[in-house]
């Protein structure tokens, strides 16, 4: 039977309907714009490629966005002060900073200087902890981006096997521990470069979610008919951009699956948007708790 295939850019245009229609509402009840500012140093042509796009989602979504873009010799000082600016700043509700940064840059510093009210990314310790803690502020774009795919989609994650390939800050600890936290209640294992034998672990997966980084890395045959694959990667090849799964040997024979692109990248900004809007309505609620 040929999988199911989860059309991320569908699902993602769902959502962004629904933002559009909650942004216009919070106008309408507030006269405020939700608005995120970004920032770009340096000019790698992925992260313009990546900040373009959310450039134009906000603006399709009725969401305000400014780009700072900022020149690949920038200091750490100059940064953070830019960052300051921003935190401080009533008229902005989200920041992001598009990674990665420039290599003389202290990223880890620069991320934690972003006030955690404002962390669409959610990067900051603190979110990472409320997250972890099952009560979150805002949640990674990514993961969140994979949960909301496998709900709409429904597909049930309760006491099935996960298998996260990839450990990363941005993407595999914290998918692993969504697809862990109460409600998602899977079983999940996470595996890294120093996993063996990862084919094996696969296949006992119902649900496999690949961030790694290498293009086609997970092969048709570690996959259970019955699986379900989430492809979070995006690797660049001389003329298109394929996932971390070999989409064309996965496609015949497992339960469903999500392309490269048109998956789980449209979900990530789709999240993006609603970590803004999300923003906005925490930062009226601290203004009124202030006056009040
Ligand atoms: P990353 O920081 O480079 O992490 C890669 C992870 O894969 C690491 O945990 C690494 O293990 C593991 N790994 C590397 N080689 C491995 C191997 N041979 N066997 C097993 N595990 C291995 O990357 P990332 O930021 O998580 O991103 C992963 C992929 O997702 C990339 O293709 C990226 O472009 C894509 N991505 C997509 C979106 C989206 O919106 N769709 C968003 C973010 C990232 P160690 O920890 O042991 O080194």
């Amino acid at each position: 039977m040929p999988a199911q295939f989860i059309d991320g850019k569908q699902i993602a245009e769902q959502c962004r309907l629904e933002t559009q229609r909650q942004v216009a509402a919070l106008h309408q009840r507030t006269g405020i714009t939700p608005h995120l500012a970004a920032i770009l140093a340096g000019d790698d042509p992925a992260s313009q490629v990546y900040v373009r796009n959310k450039e134009k989602a906000c603006a399709k979504a009725g969401l305000r966005s400014t780009l700072h873009r900022l020149p690949a010799n920038v200091t750490q000082q100059h940064l953070l002060a830019l960052i300051h600016s921003l935190n401080n700043n009533p008229d902005v509700h989200g920041i992001l900073v598009q990674l990665p940064l420039p290599g003389h840059l202290d990223t880890v510093a620069i991320l934690d200087a972003v006030t955690p009210l404002k962390d669409v990314d959610a990067f900051h310790p603190e979110n990472v902890g409320l997250m972890l803690q099952g009560r979150p502020r805002f949640l990674p774009c990514t993961p969140a981006g994979v949960m909301r795919l496998l709900s709409v989609s429904r597909i049930p994650t309760a006491g099935r096997h996960a298998v996260v390939i990839g450990r990363s800050d941005i993407v595999g600890k914290p998918m692993a521990a969504l697809l862990l936290q109460k409600g998602a209640d899977a079983t999940v294992t996470v595996c890294h470069s120093r996993t063996p034998d990862i084919a094996a672990l696969c296949r006992t997966a119902d649900i496999v979610v690949a961030a790694v980084g290498i293009p086609h890395f997970v092969r048709g045959d570690w996959l259970r008919p019955a699986a379900i694959v989430i492809d979070v990667g995006i690797n660049r090849l001389a003329d298109k951009l394929v996932g971390d799964v070999d989409f064309d040997a996965a496609v015949g024979h497992v339960a469903a699956i999500t392309p490269v692109p048109g998956g789980v990248g449209p979900m990530t900004i789709a999240m993006l948007l609603e970590n803004t809007l999300n923003a906005a309505r925490l930062q009226l609620k601290h203004e009124d708790s202030a006056v009040s």
